[in-house]
């Protein structure tokens, strides 16, 4: 996969790309970032790369012109095909205003050979940029920050560990928090213990067993695979429903799980 930034900053993503998984990957020539400085694509003397609103308001706006000679020349397939879906790019421009980036579009995004992320600044890019040039609009969280800079890197992070072979153990990205995949069936040993099926995470422990007066849940020490396997589906449950009651409603339950919650319900 290819994924170029667009940014006013580019010594901005020297460190963050530069460890782990996003590191290995790119050693091993899985993924291939490229960070494109828009000052390059500026044709005054101060290299003005944004402007007052029209209409008047707060702040300065990063100017269209900029960010579209910069498209142009990494001659991306048209935004006909993109939008359509019969060439697999996609041009995003982060944006608090955008559609919530989650765990399926960093999946989808996995599935793509180039992806193309916007970084704004300011209060914002002309809205051209995302009207005429890009595909769609990624927000990573209600908040705002001052760049795009910090939502590129999360979601360049959070889809390269998804590129096949990035992840040691690829089993591991399938049972994470929020991943839909369903293979960890029932009767799987502890290992592929639930296939997160959307809910959030298991807890995990390590050595040592006891540690200063904190032991580890017995029922994992005693090698019981389908103890630990049930034992580790009702603490998923558990959490989501202390800490993300909302995931609950799109995710389809078990049999057992169907127990797990009357359980968890008559104890409450
Ligand atoms: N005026 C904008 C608003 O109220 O929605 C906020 C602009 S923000 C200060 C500047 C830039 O930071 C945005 O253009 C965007 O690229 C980035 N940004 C801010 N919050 C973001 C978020 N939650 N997710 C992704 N990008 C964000």
């Amino acid at each position: 996969m290819k994924a170029d930034i667009v940014t006013i900053f580019p010594d901005f993503f020297r460190g963050p790309l530069d460890h782990g998984i996003t590191r290995r990957a790119t050693e091993m020539g899985l993924v291939k970032i490229e960070v494109h400085d828009l000052r390059q694509f500026t044709h005054d003397k101060h290299r003005s790369v944004d402007d007052r609103p029209f209409g008047g308001g707060e702040g300065m706006v990063l100017k269209p012109e900029p960010i579209f000679e910069c498209l142009e020349q990494m001659q991306l397939a048209p935004r006909e095909q993109r939008l359509a879906g019969t060439v697999k790019e996609s041009v995003v421009v982060l944006s608090a205003q955008g559609q919530r980036f989650t765990q399926k579009i960093a999946s989808e995004l996995a599935s793509l050979d180039r992806i193309v992320l916007i970084c704004g600044r300011y209060e914002g890019v002309d809205e051209r940029v995302s009207e005429f040039l890009a595909d769609r609009e990624l927000s990573i969280g209600d908040y705002v920050l001052s760049g795009g800079e910090l939502g590129a890197a999360v979601i360049i992070e959070a889809v390269t560990r998804l590129l096949p072979g990035a992840v040691g153990n690829e089993a591991s990205t399938r049972q994470e928090s929020f991943t839909a995949d369903v293979s960890g069936g029932e009767t799987d040993g502890p290992d592929s213990t639930c296939g997160s099926g959307g809910l959030l995470d298991y807890p995990h422990y390590t050595r040592p067993a006891e540690f200063r007066g904190m032991t580890v849940p017995e029922v994992l020490i005693n090698g019981n695979h389908q103890e630990i396997r049930r034992w580790r589906r009702e603490q998923a449950l558990k959490k989501t429903l202390r800490n993300r009651p909302d995931l609950m409603e799109g995710i389809e339950l078990r049999k057992e799980d169907r127990k797990i919650m009357e359980r968890i319900r008559s104890s409450s």
